[in-house]
């Protein structure tokens, strides 16, 4: 940005300059114009001054071809700027949203609930037993088998809901507008159909895996802020852990 606006800005010095000139050859003219005596001096005068606006005229050209091309060097930068900014909210292995867009979301969902008094919850879902799918299939197996889950769940849930991937094989959804009751039926819907999905992991000599999830929900009390809001989803998480896996837990 700087390096475009530092040649933009010594283009227009240039086009200024330029036109200062004019201004000074004007006055000189009309001085001389008045003191000319004859018709030949006039002329001399004026091609003079033609001469003179005509570099005026390749100045502005030139300013306004270089204001065109750095325009169009802005345009790039602002388009590689918000790609930045869109890739420091994605998850690079699974392309959902990762950590940070997910603070964000939380923080802006439960605040929105103080106006909308909406229902809102929370699921902390885990991957369970994931450590053996690591050691027996290699870790490379193990990210696809990631990446399949969250391109699972990504494509089960609502526009409106937000899949992010909250660490390792742990991933967390936000349900604005849901009750316990809705964030329970999609929760059990997703984990059945996790729990039927053979993956394929494109990995020569590695066979197909099946995983299975383990969830906790838990739904925002009033005024209820994300840390307390998180940390209660993942106590009815644990419960499923302990309970068996494979399994949805509610923090009621
Ligand atoms: P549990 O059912 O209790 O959740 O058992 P688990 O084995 O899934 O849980 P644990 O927390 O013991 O192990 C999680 C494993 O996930 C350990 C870690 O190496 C692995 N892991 C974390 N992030 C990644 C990743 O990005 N790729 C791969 N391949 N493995 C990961
Ligand atoms: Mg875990
Ligand atoms: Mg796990």
């Amino acid at each position: 940005f700087t390096s475009v606006l530092d040649r933009t800005q010594a283009s227009m010095q240039d086009a200024s300059k330029e036109a200062g000139q004019l201004g000074t050859t004007l006055t000189v003219f009309g001085e001389k114009v008045a003191d000319a005596s004859d018709g030949a001096g006039v002329g001399s005068l004026v091609r003079d001054l033609s001469n003179e606006v005509l570099r005026m005229r390749h100045s502005l050209e030139s300013l306004s071809s270089q204001l065109e091309s750095s325009r169009g060097d802005i345009d790039k930068l602002s388009n590689e700027l918000r790609r930045a900014r869109d890739n420091s909210y994605l998850d690079p292995l699974t392309g959902i949203s990762n950590r940070r867009a997910l603070d964000e979301a939380l923080a802006e969902q439960c605040l929105l609930t103080l106006a909308s008094n909406a229902p809102l919850c929370v699921v902390m879902i885990d991957i369970d037993h994931f450590k053996r799918v690591n050691d027996r299939a290699g870790h490379l197996a193990g990210d696809r088998v990631i990446r399949s889950i969250a391109q699972q769940l990504q494509a089960s849930v609502k526009r409106q809901d937000v899949v992010a991937r909250y660490g390792g094989e742990e991933f967390m959804l936000i349900l604005p507008a849901t009750p316990l009751s809705g964030a329970l039926t999609l929760t059990e819907r997703l984990r059945t159909e996790i729990e039927r999905t053979t993956i394929t992991t494109g990995i020569p000599n590695t066979p197909s895996l099946k995983v299975t999830v383990s969830a906790g929900i838990a739904q925002q009390r009033l005024g209820e802020m994300p840390e307390s809001l998180t940390g209660r989803a993942d106590k009815a998480l644990y419960v499923s852990k302990q309970s068996g896996r494979n399994r949805v837990s509610l923090d009621q």
